[in-house]
């Protein structure tokens, strides 16, 4: 059980955490941090947290596990602002969608990286922000990828991997690289593509009559477009170079599609969409069991 919790970052992620781990009766006591006093606020009159700090210093004293969940670009500045303030056998962990950048930043704050730090990555999440948003079932039967470094203590990753399988989670270990790169597939690219959709349709001249007669398949395309924009933007520059190449792939095989309907290839159109639909039929449980993940992340 974990005595005391610190959560930076007490938004949908962060909240829902707080209120699975709660539910579980998993943890004594939970502290949170943020910039906006209101939301801390708000927090805590929903039950959220207990309490919470003025400062990432005095939140992360005495706490047995942290957790920071804050846009990936303001990862570096809560990890710089914990140095020296952390109790010694103290958990620290974050839930960024991209991981090598999450390392980096670790590395850049710390110097030598704490042996108690394990990065860890929810595939769980819905289109909107806030604590407003978070609810305590948002990680149960979802994936959470667990992305242990050289450095993390086996005790460290232990507590780690208990702590989210008491939201009913189940946990999966994996390198940083291949998270990066899993992830620049199934996540970010999607996320990219339905942004760049909506803003070029929102564009055309028509679009007042695309927007009216968009119907089911529009809707469920696009509905990630509804997600923060800095934090998709964060995503995107952290993992640039994996999504730079499913971009790259994905734009070959776009063109491939504009030739064969410009050529009119039926039949070619056609076993495109047999073998894409028979790929979806035969997923089509598993992305059931990760819905807010494939497509809200
Ligand atoms: P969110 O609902 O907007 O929550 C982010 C929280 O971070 C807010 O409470 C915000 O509060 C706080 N924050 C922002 N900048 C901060 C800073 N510089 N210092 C301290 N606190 C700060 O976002 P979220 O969806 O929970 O995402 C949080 C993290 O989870 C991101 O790294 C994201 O990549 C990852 N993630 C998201 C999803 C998803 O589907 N949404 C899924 C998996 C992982 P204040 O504005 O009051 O500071």
């Amino acid at each position: 059980m974990i005595q005391r919790l610190t959560i930076i970052g007490v938004g949908l992620i962060g909240g829902s955490l707080a209120q699975a781990l709660r539910s579980a009766a998993y943890v004594r006591e939970i502290i949170g941090y943020g910039r906006d006093v209101a939301n801390l606020e708000k927090a805590v009159s929903l039950g959220v947290i207990d309490s919470y700090a003025p400062s990432i210093a005095e939140a992360v004293r005495d706490a047995d596990m942290v957790v920071v969940a804050v846009p990936l670009g303001a990862m570096q500045s809560c990890f710089s602002e914990m140095v020296g303030h952390l109790a010694e056998d103290v958990v620290i962990t974050d839930v960024g969608s991209a991981k090598a950048s999450v390392v980096a930043a670790a590395s850049a704050a710390f110097g030598e990286l704490p042996s108690g730090f394990v990065p860890g990555h929810p595939i769980a999440g819905t289109e909107k922000s806030g604590v407003e948003a978070s609810f305590p079932s948002l990680y149960r039967g979802r994936r959470v990828i667990v992305t242990p470094l050289p450095s993390s203590s086996a005790e460290a990753v232990a507590k780690l991997v208990s702590m989210w399988n008491e939201t009913g989670a189940q946990t999966e270990e994996m390198s940083v690289e291949r998270h990066d790169e899993v992830l620049a597939a199934t996540s970010h690219l999607p996320h990219l593509l339905a942004f760049g959709l909506v803003d070029s349709l929102c564009s055309m001249d028509e679009s007042e009559d695309i927007f009216r007669f968009a119907a089911g398949g529009f809707r469920d395309f696009t509905r990630i477009a509804s997600s923060d924009p800095v934090m998709w933007r964060d995503i995107c520059l952290s993992n640039r170079e994996a999504l730079l190449k499913v971009l790259q792939q994905y734009g070959n095989d776009l063109s491939q599609l504009m030739s064969l309907v410009s050529e009119g290839d039926g039949a070619a159109l056609e076993k495109t969409f047999a073998s894409a639909k028979a790929a979806r039929d035969r997923y089509a449980n598993q992305l059931d069991g990760w819905k807010g993940s494939f497509p809200a992340e």
